[in-house]
């Protein structure tokens, strides 16, 4: 069973994100990308047999009178609290799958008890890609306290929960996750069969609906062939088995096929 938490939203507005002059069909998709787009911040609860996983754990709040957050939708509870809606505790959580370690998809793995930063699901190996931790950006901010990444990263190394994935990893219960490089060199998605129903949870691999129309818009920071090679290689396989998507930024119902 998939549940998506939606754990906070926001205003995105896509010129800032991409190199809009470079794409042809900018003019035409002008409101799309000079107008603020509401932003889904979706972790996934996936329970398989012998595995209740969690991809991605955010612990990202907007203030509601902040200028990215839409004044007429409340924002909904945090992770832990939508996870306890569902009876899930933090130590029944068996795996983490990190799909890429930028703030907003690793802020809600630790907390902080009396100065010290702890792993939240500390029963729960982390599967971060290896490509990701091996990145210049990642062993750089493990090296500074004030970072995100050493604040989440270095405790749930230093405690021997974490997995570091090179490729595609079988977990023999219908969960597998494929290596999806582009937004960052080690981004993972997940592959989720049961029975004849097909999920892929493919984290930042799209952003926007629109991005499946014209698959060629990538934000600024990709790395542009290996997320082309990546989106193709999901997009392939989601036509082929007639699978769901839950892209994180991505509201379930636009997301879904
Ligand atoms: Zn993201």
């Amino acid at each position: 069973m998939i549940s998506i938490l939606n754990v906070t939203h926001f205003l995105f507005k896509p010129s800032q994100f991409y190199a809009v002059e470079g794409i042809a069909e900018a003019a035409q998709y002008a409101d799309f990308f000079n107008n603020d787009q509401l932003t889904s911040m979706n972790c996934v609860h996936v329970a398989a047999p012998g595995m209740s996983l969690l991809v991605d754990a955010s612990n990202e709040r907007i203030e509601p009178d902040s200028p990215t957050a839409q004044q007429n939708v409340p924002q909904p509870p945090n992770l832990l609290a939508q996870l306890a809606a569902n009876d899930i505790a933090p130590a029944d959580i068996t795996h983490v799958v990190i799909t890429h370690p930028h703030t907003d998809h690793i802020s809600g793995l630790t907390c902080n008890v009396d100065g010290q930063w702890r792993p939240i699901f500390a029963n729960a190996k982390h599967y971060l890609g290896k490509a990701d931790w091996d990145s210049q950006m990642v062993q750089t901010e493990l090296q500074d306290p004030s970072t995100v990444i050493a604040q989440t990263l270095k405790p749930i190394h230093d405690a021997g929960l974490l997995v570091l994935v090179e490729g595609d990893l079988d977990f023999g219960n219908g969960v597998q996750i494929w290596a999806t490089p582009g937004e960052t060199p080690g981004h993972q998605a997940v592959r989720v069969q049961s029975g004849n129903d097909v999920t892929y949870i493919i984290g930042d691999l799209f952003h926007f609906p629109l991005e499946f129309t014209h698959m060629d818009w990538l934000v600024t920071w990709k790395d542009r062939p290996s997320a082309l090679a990546s989106r193709q290689r999901i997009m392939q396989a989601v036509t082929t088995e007639h699978a769901h998507i839950i892209a994180t930024h991505i509201f379930a119902d636009t997301a879904s096929h």
